[in-house]
């Protein structure tokens, strides 16, 4: 199935922008590094008037190679003084190039003349939440998050702002870093886990990471769909909840549970731990629930392998819409 590929040339321009974003922020760290140390901004002019030196020689014709060898000394000395000055700030000359997202295509969108498999995998993330009901996603960012919305004392008399403070704290952290970790947001609906959810996918899917968002019910129903059909060899659905650099289930708990349901929900969470891949799954359902409606060896993989926040406070879209 190729679906994804009318996404393409949108994954392209998102590229570009990736690519364009790198240089400029190489560019600025390198202006501000040349102005603590303006020695290395002259080495680069010597590197540059040595590198003319070579066509000159290349026209003089005698004794080529003697000046070649000259000055390739040049440009190693010039390079060695300049990761010396670099190195008394702890730095190496690759801290002046541009950070790509992806190393294979440098953000080019191009590797050997083909499509970069980067492109195709933003593509399909393209597709997947323009699926999963894209209007949402554009109002749901950690700057709409609203935290005067939660009480500082509930019905039970926690302070649900403090708590959802550290949450929103822990999710902003996950989309700056990316460092492997497992979320699992467990709360009545309406107490903002969709929307933190899709906060982090919107962050990290602009840093080019392939995020794939599903409510569960419909991740569940579309694997069942390609259960069946003839053509598929791996449904591209599992696939992509396999393999995605991040996979989102939202309401778990709101599925037909099935034993197709329970046994694929088990081999997603256990392939993607075994292989360190991270995920969110968010439910409904309390803590007693959960243990009621799932397997222990479901239930003990989402407390066991996953950092469990608890939602509490007001439902948030009663509170919005009155
Ligand atoms: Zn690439």
């Amino acid at each position: 199935m190729a679906g994804y590929k009318k996404y393409i040339p949108e994954a392209m321009r998102l590229k570009e922008k990736q690519k364009e974003l790198a240089e400029r922020k190489a560019a600025a760290k390198k202006d501000s590094i040349y102005l603590m140390m303006p020695r290395l901004r002259e080495i680069d002019n010597e590197k540059a008037e040595v590198m003319i030196g070579v066509s000159r020689a290349a026209m003089a014709g005698s004794d080529y190679e003697a000046e070649l060898e000259r000055i390739r000394y040049k440009i190693e000395t010039l390079q060695a003084e300049k990761e010396t000055i670099l190195s008394t700030k702890g730095l190496t000359s690759n801290d002046l190039k541009p950070l790509y997202v992806c190393s294979d295509c440098s953000d080019s969108g191009r590797k050997d003349g083909e499509i970069c498999s980067c492109v195709k995998n933003m593509a399909k993330t393209l597709m997947m939440n323009e699926a999963a009901g894209g209007t949402v996603m554009d109002q749901c960012s950690f700057e709409t998050f609203d935290l005067t919305l939660y009480p500082q004392k509930d019905k039970a008399g926690n302070n649900a702002r403090q708590n959802m403070s550290k949450v929103l704290e822990v999710s902003r952290d996950f989309a700056e870093s990316f460092a492997y970790k497992n979320l699992f947001f467990v709360g009545r609906t309406g107490l903002g886990k969709t929307h933190l959810s899709l906060s982090i996918a919107k962050v990290l899917l602009n840093k080019g990471i392939d995020v794939v968002y599903f409510s569960a019910p419909t991740l569940f129903m579309k694997l069942e769909r390609e259960r069946f059909s003839r053509d598929a060899m791996l449904s591209e659905t599992l696939e992509n909840a396999l393999k995605c650099d991040l996979l989102i289930i939202d309401d778990l708990g709101t599925e037909l549970k099935t034993q197709f349901t329970l046994s694929t929900l088990y081999h997603i969470l256990n392939e993607r731990l075994n292989s360190k891949k991270p995920m969110i799954i968010s439910s409904n359902l309390s803590v007693q629930e959960i243990h009621e409606s799932y397997e222990e060896r479901i239930a003990s993989r989402l407390f066991g392998n996953f950092d469990a926040y608890m939602f509490y406070g007001n439902d948030i879209r009663r509170i919005k819409n009155s």
